[in-house]
């Protein structure tokens, strides 16, 4: 059928992941999702099903009755259908929320000079979660130590949340030209999402 998969926007036009060609092809059916055309028009499964496949279309599925074409891009209906924990928790997506700054002197560095720090340490039950984890450069990291910002004397410029935006979703590899024009090509590597490093939890 296809390679690649389905690329999947939000309400906003934003792509948040690619998903497979039967799940897409689900979500339309349930009416969960739209797929958009070459012109950025709208189909809800019937209209998209009964569309004419061009002749050299390679990109189809074929039913008892009939043919239908694999879209490229879908977006989902209802926006809360995304699961809140689209940022993903990681470390690269804590330095992007804080700015690469650290949270106690406010230093803004380079990511290699900048460490992540429990704010309440492991070893006194701090998890680590968006509210416990902060961006911190390597001399107050060293300072606070196995310490509590109180017992540290330092104080957080910030209450850490979890982060309300979405980061821009780009895919790796060879994409399909449709694709394009919704994936933003601003900082496309600092987003690969593919590269995030995981956020270690020992
Ligand atoms: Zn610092």
């Amino acid at each position: 059928m296809t390679d690649s998969g389905v690329l999947v926007l939000n309400r906003h036009w934003q792509p948040i992941h690619v998903t497979s060609v039967r799940r897409a092809f689900s979500l339309l059916y349930v009416g969960a999702a739209r797929a958009i055309g070459p012109d950025y028009s709208l189909f809800d499964f019937d209209s998209w099903a009964s569309l004419a496949v061009v002749e050299h279309e390679r990109r189809v599925i074929r039913t008892v009755s009939r043919v239908i074409q694999i879209p490229y891009v879908i977006m989902l209906q209802l926006y809360d259908r995304i699961p809140r924990a689209q940022v993903r928790f990681s470390r690269l997506h804590i330095y992007a929320r804080d700015g690469n700054r650290c949270q106690y002197c406010g230093v803004q560095a380079d990511r290699s000079q900048l460490n992540l720090d429990h704010v309440i340490p492991r070893s006194r039950g701090g998890r680590t979660t968006w509210e416990n984890v902060v961006c911190c450069c390597v001399p107050c990291n060293l300072r606070k130590a196995a310490r509590t910002p109180q017992e540290a004397g330092m104080r957080l410029i910030r209450q850490p949340v979890r982060p309300r935006w979405t980061p821009v979703f780009r895919p790796r590899g060879a994409l399909p030209e449709q694709w394009l024009p919704f994936l933003s090509t601003t900082s496309a590597s600092y987003w690969d999402t593919e590269q995030v490093e995981e956020l270690e939890d020992p």
